[in-house]
């Protein structure tokens, strides 16, 4: 299923190596198919070395999980006191609604309604023209790391305004995912406070307050965020 591909080239060079692997065709018709393939490109809009696809079944179950995990997370009583919470609580100032999963998933499913799988380099995931593309290393990720990651992709979705930022040279904090993965200066910081960074920040505070996450767990992933809102 990896292999169902929007590309018609894509699909004609499958069907081409297929053949040519499979001793009950002859090497004609993947002669063939190679040249109508390529025949066949010049007049579709799909980039020559694209390897995006459609989600298959698997990551496709994997995606709604994600969002139904998400809409699990209805507040009930704040397990924090009150002063804390109002210190540090943004979540509403950034939403306009007060915290809530269900919300949430319907504020990220209205900025990106289409997710293609696709190689996406250092990143897990990546926004591109109202879709995101999902890397194989989304479909790794614990639930909550799969809603942080299309929450901050969700926020790209509202403009260049929340565009990243070149982190400062000497960046000092590392990346909680991969270690060979060093923000400093690349295009991994935000310069506003409701970015990417400071929403999934927001989100975290709120499971932390409503006794979703460990104070101990909220904090450390809540500081990995907020670590990558730089002031200019
Ligand atoms: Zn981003």
């Amino acid at each position: 299923m990896f292999w169902t591909n929007t590309s018609l080239l894509t699909i004609l060079f499958v069907q081409g190596f297929t053949m040519a692997d499979s001793k009950l065709h002859s090497k004609f018709s993947s002669l063939f198919l190679l040249p109508l393939g390529i025949f066949l490109y010049i007049f579709s809009n799909q980039p020559l070395f694209s390897d995006e696809s459609k989600l298959n079944a698997k990551q496709n179950k994997i995606l709604k999980e994600t969002f139904a995990y998400l809409e699990t997370l209805e507040p009930k009583r704040i397990k924090i006191d009150k002063t804390t919470y109002n210190r540090h609580s943004q979540f509403e100032s950034f939403f306009k609604f007060s915290f809530s999963g269900k919300k949430l998933s319907r504020w990220i499913q209205s900025r990106s309604k289409k997710y293609t799988f696709g190689s996406t380099g250092d990143y897990v995931a990546m926004y591109q023209d109202g879709e995101i593309l999902l890397g194989r290393g989304f479909f790794n990720l614990n639930r909550l790391d799969r809603v942080l990651v299309l929450l901050h992709e969700a926020r790209h979705a509202d403009g260049k305004n929340y565009s990243h930022v070149v982190c400062p040279d000497d960046f000092p904090y590392l990346n909680t995912r991969d270690w060979k993965i060093h923000p400093a200066g690349k295009k991994g910081c935000d310069s506003v406070p409701d970015g990417g960074y400071g929403i999934t920040a927001s989100f975290l505070f709120e499971l932390g307050a409503y006794g979703f996450l460990s104070q101990s767990d909220a904090a450390y992933r809540y500081n990995s965020e907020i670590s990558r809102v730089i002031r200019d």
